[in-house]
C-alpha cells in the first residue's frame, strides 16, 4: 500500500455561504485544511473590516471544537471602497486580502468594479501597504463569448494593473486557460494563481454529457482539453513556485441548481484532497503534490507552513463518494469527477 505525508494543506480560495449552509459546509473544509481565503460575496457583500470580523465569528463558530483552522477574511473591492479603512482593517488582522469582482461576472457580484480607473487608488494604497488583490479574471461585457472571457480579461485589464502596480501581490484566482497559465508563468514574483480541482480534471465536454449537467457549470466556465493540460502541466510541473490550490469550492442547493436558470459553483470540498492527489498520481507527479496544496500558497502570501502533517493513502479499493450534502430539508451535491480515486486521507 502506498502512502505519503505532507505538510497540512491550505485551501486558498473557499465559500462558506452563511446561515444553515456555512454551518454544514464549514467542517467539509476544516476536516483537511489548516487554514483558507474565505470569499466575500454574501448577499450583501463583505464591505469592510467590521463586517469581515461579524462574518468570521459565524465561520469560527462552526469549526468543529477538536479542529484547529485560520479563516482568512477579504472585502469585495467596489468603486467606494475606502482605502483609509482598509489600511486599518488590513493592519488589525480584519482583513487579510481583497477581492476584486468585474460587475457581473458570477454569483452576487452585482456590485463589482465597472471601471477599473475608479479603483486605481485603492490599489496604489494596497501596493504600498503590502495587500493582496485577488481577482476574479474575466470580462463581462456581454457581446464576449463566455469562453473568452478570462483571455480578454488578461489583455484589457490583468495587463494593465500588473504594469501599473509591479509591487501589488495578486492573485489571479481559478485560472481556466493556457492563456493564463502562460500570463502568471511570464509574470514577476508578484503575480501567482489559484487553481481548482475540477478544472484539473474535466473539460467543457462534461457540461453536457450525454444531456446538460447543471452540477459541472462553475464560473470561470470549463474550457477545451488543451486548457485542462495546459493547466494541468503547470501544477505538476517539478519548478511550479507560482500555483497553488484554491479549490473555489461553492455550494448551492441543489434545487438552485437543476433550474431554468441554475447558479454557477461547484462543491468539491469533501472530497478535494484525495481527487487531486489521484491527478497528480495519474500524471505521475506525486513528488510536487506538496509545493501545490501545502507550499505555494504560504511562500506567495509570505506566511509560515502549517506545521501539522497529513497522511494519504492509496488503496485497492475505489473511494465510494457520498452523492450530497444533506441539510434539513435540501441537498447540496459534492463534486465527482467521473474517473476512480483510490486515495483517501487518513488521518
Ligand atoms: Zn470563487
Amino acid at each position: 500500500m502506498e502512502q505519503i505525508n505532507i505538510i497540512k494543506p491550505d485551501d486558498w480560495h473557499v465559500h462558506f455561504r452563511d446561515g444553515e449552509i456555512l454551518k454544514a459546509v464549514v467542517p467539509k473544509t476544516t476536516r483537511h485544511f489548516a487554514r483558507s481565503i474565505v470569499m466575500p460575496n454574501l448577499i450583501p457583500p463583505i464591505l469592510n473590516g467590521r463586517d469581515a470580523l461579524k462574518y468570521k465569528k459565524r465561520i469560527e463558530n462552526a469549526i468543529p471544537k477538536d479542529e484547529k483552522f485560520k479563516p482568512f477574511m477579504t472585502i469585495y473591492l467596489t468603486e467606494n471602497t475606502d482605502k483609509k479603512e482598509l489600511k486599518e482593517s488590513y493592519k488589525n488582522g480584519s482583513v487579510f486580502a481583497v477581492k476584486l469582482y468585474p460587475a457581473g461576472a458570477t454569483t452576487n457580484s452585482d456590485s463589482g468594479v465597472k471601471d477599473l480607473r475608479k479603483v486605481m487608488p485603492v490599489l496604489e494604497t494596497m501596493e504600498e501597504t503590502g495587500i493582496p488583490l485577488l481577482i476574479h479574471g474575466e470580462a463581462t461585457d456581454t457581446e464576449i463569448d463566455i469562453f473568452d472571457r478570462e483571455k480578454v480579461f488578461i489583455d484589457k485589464s490583468l495587463d494593465y494593473i500588473c504594469r501599473n502596480f509591479p509591487e501589488l501581490k495578486i492573485t489571479l484566482e481559478h485560472i481556466t486557460t493556457e492563456e493564463a497559465a502562460k500570463y502568471v508563468l511570464a509574470g514577476n514574483e508578484n503575480l501567482a494563481a489559484t487553481v481548482t480541482p475540477h478544472h484539473l480534471a474535466l473539460n467543457r465536454n462534461s457540461i453536457f454529457l450525454g444531456g446538460i449537467r447543471p452540477h459541472h457549470f462553475c464560473l470561470p466556465i470549463l474550457k477545451r482539453e488543451k486548457h485542462r493540460k495546459a493547466l494541468l502541466e503547470v501544477v505538476t510541473s517539478k519548478n511550479n513556485k507560482k500555483f497553488f490550490l484554491g479549490t473555489d469550492t461553492a455550494p448551492h442547493l441543489s434545487t438552485d441548481k437543476e433550474s431554468s436558470c441554475g447558479c454557477a459553483g461547484i462543491f468539491n470540498a469533501p472530497y478535494c484532497l484525495p481527487i487531486i492527489t489521484q491527478i497528480f498520481d495519474n500524471a505521475n507527479a506525486l513528488s510536487s503534490l506538496e509545493s501545490f496544496v501545502s507550499l505555494n500558497g504560504a511562500n506567495h502570501y509570505k506566511i509560515n507552513y502549517n506545521k501539522s502533517k497529513i497522511t494519504l493513502r492509496k488503496n485497492s479499493m475505489q473511494l465510494s463518494f457520498k452523492k450530497s450534502l444533506k441539510l434539513k430539508n435540501a441537498e447540496i451535491i459534492i463534486f465527482q469527477p467521473g474517473f476512480p480515486i483510490y486515495w483517501n486521507v487518513i488521518n
